[in-house]
């Protein structure tokens, strides 16, 4: 439903509440084609605003809900919509194209799922259509969960202009901790940035690219960590590129809560902290830590070593890529030494730094699927290694490259002291927080 929403330029957003359970057992084409009929009708009578679509459960009844900002159905005629052959306005004469038959059909699968559809519309503010169906909760087998990301005094502003998308993604948001405040014109986004301080904000393009740049302008001197722009594919097309508006990273609208916690998982979190003030405790144990280090120049190897071994870090050194990628996989399979953290010249001879680094991504994830779906809580799962980019090309596109890539950091050749460093430290409170959620 999306392009056909986006592309008559009104909102469809999606919100699924975290204690829906993940796996029913029902007959999934029929609830598939009551949403499509709902979420289409949305999508075509609203001409202004958008269409939400909400899925909660109450005991062992899914409950989906589809709002819009559409014209309503007036009173008299809301029990009638459910009737074959009915059309709302009632005249007779047919202003939509469609059969009148769509609700009815509908209505008549939910009830022989024992289930139900009802409306509730004011006319002229929009309309909601609830679907309750009783659907057995499956065991085993379920999709993995988001990732749990814990946003615990996080400021966060929100700025959206539509009515689903931001007040959907702010119930997320404060799910997880966050200090949500969500502005819906720019004037009051403004107004929050100058007045105080946020650890990230989000900013939906729906205001228009220019007046969407600026705010990522403002929110960048106003020393924002991580800015975020929400865009459809289309305004993402026209909008240029984010990171030279002064953002740091987009979302695909509408919004999964996946992408959006993956976003702000600390691996990703991070990335815009790096080269700031950071703030890592000076507690953690940088000392113990077990670095690889890929780089094909002996000279700028002796320096990478020395600045890592006065840390204190345990340093395994390789001469390409491949022997990185060979080293970093066997870490992650348990059948070689286990590293932390990675430093890799993104030139080297043969695989560069950022094929490594795909490939070391994908494996993880396939890894820590396949962990998750056998072993649960067992076995010990790998955790993600902390990677750093060392190069240098160290501008904007490149850093921005890296990131893409995998990477969680990046480096600029000659080597700081600083910037090893703070990424060592960043790598230590991982390594901290994994060995507490073990
Ligand atoms: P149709 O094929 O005409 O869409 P439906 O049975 O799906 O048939 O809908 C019946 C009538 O109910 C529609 O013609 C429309 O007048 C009204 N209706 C359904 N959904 C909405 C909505 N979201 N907003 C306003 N009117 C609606």
């Amino acid at each position: 439903m999306a392009p056909r929403a986006q592309g008559k330029d009104i909102e469809i957003a999606l919100s699924i509440d975290p204690t829906t359970p993940r796996m029913v057992l029902g007959d999934g084409a029929r609830v598939r084609q009551i949403l499509l009929n709902l979420a289409g009708n949305a999508v075509k009578f609203t001409h202004k605003g958008g269409v939400g679509i909400k899925l909660s459960a109450d005991v062992n009844t899914l409950i989906f809900e589809v709002l819009d900002t559409g014209p309503g159905i007036a009173p008299e005629r809301l029990d009638a919509i459910f009737a074959e052959f009915e059309q709302a306005d009632g005249s007779g004469g047919r202003h939509n194209e469609g059969t009148g038959l769509g609700l009815a059909i509908s209505s008549r699968l939910a009830e022989h799922m024992h289930g139900s559809i009802s409306v509730t519309s004011t006319a002229g503010m929009g309309s909601t259509f609830t679907l309750r169906l009783p659907l057995r909760i499956a065991t085993g087998g379920a999709p993995d969960a988001p990732p749990d990301i814990d946003l615990d005094g996080k400021r966060v502003l929100v700025a959206a202009n539509g009515p689903f998308e931001g007040r959907f993604i702010s119930q997320r948001l404060v799910e997880r901790g966050a200090d949500v405040r969500l502005v819906s014109h720019v004037h009051g986004a403004l107004a929050e940035l100058a007045s105080a301080t946020f650890d990230l904000v989000l900013i939906d393009c729906g205001f228009g690219p220019e007046e969407t740049r600026s705010l990522g302008a403002v929110a960048r001197h106003a020393g924002v960590k991580q800015r975020l722009v929400l865009l459809s594919p289309y305004e993402r097309r026209n909008f240029g590129s984010p990171a030279e508006a002064g953002f740091d990273g987009y979302l695909v609208k509408p919004v999964r809560s996946r992408s959006l916690y993956e976003r702000l998982s600390p691996s990703d979190t991070v990335k815009s902290v790096q080269g700031g003030a950071h703030t890592v405790s000076a507690q953690t144990a940088v000392g113990s830590l077990s670095v690889l280090l890929a780089e094909d120049n002996d000279i700028n190897a002796l320096l990478a070593r020395k600045l890592l071994e006065k840390t204190g870090a345990r340093v395994t050194w390789v001469k390409d890529g491949s022997s990185a990628l060979a080293a970093a996989l066997a870490a992650i399979h348990g059948t070689g030494p286990r590293f932390d953290a990675a430093l890799l010249d993104v030139r080297m001879p043969g695989m560069d730094g950022k094929a490594v680094v795909q490939h070391i991504r994908a494996v993880e994830a396939a890894v820590q699927k396949t962990a998750q779906e056998t072993a649960q809580k067992a076995g010990r799962i790998h955790q993600p290694m902390l990677l750093a980019a060392v190069t240098a090309n160290a501008f904007a596109e490149d850093r921005t490259a890296c990131l893409a890539a995998g990477f969680d950091a990046f480096i600029p050749k000659p080597l700081d002291r600083n910037d090893v460093s703070a990424f060592l430290h960043r790598a230590a409170a991982l390594a901290e927080t994994s060995t507490k959620a073990a």
